[in-house]
């Protein structure tokens, strides 16, 4: 059994390798599948670009986790959000986009050509990419998260309300997305806890409404999480009222399922030593427009907007790129 490759064997296994790695070259590389990737890849691939699309790991992006969307224009009675992703997407296509599984997992934006890597393997060099990676969700980053992930913790109600019909849920946050997530799961369980820790919710009024009128929804206000418990799975919940007030008081709340709806990251670590990010790591661009610190590369969509972060303006920001990257090219040429 050969335990030790000799030098030259080493040196034939790089070249190899220098072989085997997969390197394609494209005009317009997008990375990230919401509705701002896919309106830069309607827009790209009409305007002759033809956009090379990786899709990330959640294909459609946040919306495919959403129920009902009705705010979109063009939709007068609503969409659900993996319809309208699906739309999307077909449209993009008609148009000749690429569209392909994979992963960005490392970029250099140092060159002319920008790399990036695809699922740690293969190489695009792309005169142009765009950057719709979008955001993911926080959590609130105690242990029992993730000793109860999968058995009783979920960042996602429409993903795996199903499994908690009949039963006590709660829901953590107090915005849009916290209130859309207790209303999804007010009709599937029995009870709905909305743990909020202030003594309001930011979610926009309408939302607001539905939340108090709906009778198995209790918002619980000035109430942080502090522990979760249970033997097999979440059992329930360990909450701190009016915490670092002389009311301080611990109060614990039987439930089987628990929903984070606190927010979001942007997806943009990878691109960090290239394009300029807030201190939370939202891309900036140069304002009034998609381009990033990098000639070439354009940011859209949640990666770039701690503001607005709706599907409407990630999809008006996608087009945006999407031009950018049209008149950055044929400027290059
Ligand atoms: P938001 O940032 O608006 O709200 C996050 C909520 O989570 C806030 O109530 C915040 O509390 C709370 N929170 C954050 N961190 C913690 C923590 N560590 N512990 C407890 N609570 C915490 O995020 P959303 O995801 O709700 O919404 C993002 C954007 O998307 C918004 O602009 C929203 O309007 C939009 N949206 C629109 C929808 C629609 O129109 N259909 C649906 C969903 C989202 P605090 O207020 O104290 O900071």
């Amino acid at each position: 059994m050969e335990l030790f490759k000799s030098m030259d064997n080493l040196e034939e296994d790089k070249n190899q390798e220098s072989i085997e790695t997969d390197v394609e070259k494209v005009k317009c590389l997008i990375i990230g599948s919401g509705p701002a990737g896919y309106t830069a890849a309607i827009y790209a691939a009409r305007a002759n670009l033809s956009p090379v699309m990786y899709e990330g790991l959640q294909p459609g992006g946040q919306l495919t986790t959403t129920t009902e969307v009705e705010n979109y224009p063009g939709y007068p009675e609503g969409v659900t959000g993996p319809v309208m992703m699906e739309d999307f997407k077909k449209q993009a296509e008609r148009f000749g986009t690429d569209i392909r599984w994979g992963l960005a997992t490392s970029a250099d934006f140092t060159g002319d050509i920008h790399k990036v890597t695809i699922d740690n393997k293969k190489v695009i060099e792309a005169e142009s990419v765009i950057i719709a990676t979008g955001a993911t969700a926080k959590y609130l980053g105690i242990e029992a998260e993730k000793k109860y992930a999968g058995s009783g913790v979920s960042a996602c109600a429409t993903c795996d309300g199903f499994f908690y019909r009949g039963k006590d849920v709660a829901v953590v946050g107090g915005g849009d997305t916290a209130a859309e997530e207790a209303m999804y799961l007010a009709g599937l369980c029995k009870k709905v806890y909305l743990i909020v820790r202030k003594n309001y919710l930011r979610a926009s009024k309408v939302m607001q409404e539905r939340v108090f009128n709906t009778e198995n929804i209790e918002v619980l206000f000035e109430h942080n999480t502090k522990d979760l418990f249970g033997e097999n799975g979440v059992e329930g919940v360990v909450l701190i009222h009016k915490m670092g007030t002389p009311e301080e008081k611990e109060v614990r709340i039987n439930i089987d399922g628990f929903f984070l709806a606190i927010g979001h990251k942007p997806n943009s670590d990878i691109f960090t030593d290239y394009v300029d990010t807030d201190e939370v790591g939202y891309i900036q661009t140069i304002p009034g427009t998609s381009k990033t610190k990098a000639e070439g590369v354009f940011a859209c969509g949640d990666v770039m907007d701690p503001v607005y972060r709706q599907a409407v303006t990630a999809a008006g920001s996608g087009c945006k790129a999407a031009i950018d990257a049209e008149r950055y090219l044929s400027e290059k040429s």
